[in-house]
């Protein structure tokens, strides 16, 4: 499992890679679970939880960085087994309370065609089992106060209630809100609004973070996110 340390000492562990990267973010004895992966990763993911250290039963936070399937699948599994506070945007609450987080239109070509030929129905065909958010998140979130230097932004544009996770101001975990699938070029391929997934960069870019940890693909150095933000600002609006 791939580790990274910030700059005041938090640890930041891969727990889950492939269809959706979760990571684990600790600082003494407080974590924070960022994503919660697919329904077929469940044991991958315990195996990995108990490898940190974290037994069932005991308190785990979880933040969701939207509600898509891939990134909330395994959301009532973790409640059943731990003691989970759950985060996520308030936007986002009620597609998790009802289990179901529509795919977005395709925001480049490709992507834009298949959605249009799959329908309005193919949107929903990711169901999950739906549950509730415990804190939800609006506007800049301080987690200082459950023991991590951890800040949440609201990062939209994949989906209206996005966010990512800045820790140390030095690592951010931005779900879908980049992709690191192709080297260069982080533009997501699924999008409901992409004027203000590239105005997200620039919140992002407004942080000291050298690191962009995306949910699908590796690690966006902040070299790369600053050329595509170049590349891409003002192009949607
Ligand atoms: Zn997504």
């Amino acid at each position: 499992m791939q580790t990274w340390t910030t700059r005041n000492g938090h640890t930041i562990t891969q727990v889950l890679s492939g269809r959706c990267n979760c990571f684990l973010v600790r600082r003494g004895n407080a974590r924070l679970l960022v994503d919660t992966g697919r329904t077929a990763a469940w044991g991958r993911l315990r195996t990995a939880l108990a490898l940190a250290g974290v037994a069932p039963g005991q308190n785990l936070d979880v933040v969701l960085t939207h509600t898509h399937f891939d990134h909330a699948e395994n959301v009532a599994s973790l409640k059943q087994t731990f003691r989970v506070t759950l985060l996520a945007h308030r936007l986002e609450a009620p597609l998790l309370a009802s289990g179901a987080g529509p795919i977005p239109a395709g925001s480049v070509f490709l992507t834009h065609a298949l959605m249009a030929a799959a329908g309005d129905r193919a949107r929903n065909w990711f169901r999950y089992r739906p549950a509730t958010v415990d804190i939800p998140v609006d506007g800049p979130t301080d987690l200082e106060d459950r023991g991590l230097g951890v800040r949440l932004v609201h990062t939209p544009g994949h989906t209206a209630g996005s966010i990512s996770v800045i820790v140390d101001d030095d690592v951010a975990l931005v779900g879908d809100a980049m992709v690191g699938v192709m080297p260069g070029a982080i533009f997501p391929p699924f999008g409901e609004d992409r004027a203000r997934i590239v105005s997200s960069w620039a919140v992002l870019l407004e942080t000291d973070c050298r690191l962009f940890l995306p949910a699908h693909g590796r690690a966006c150095t902040r070299r790369t996110v600053e050329r595509q933000h170049a590349r891409y600002r003002g192009r949607f609006d």
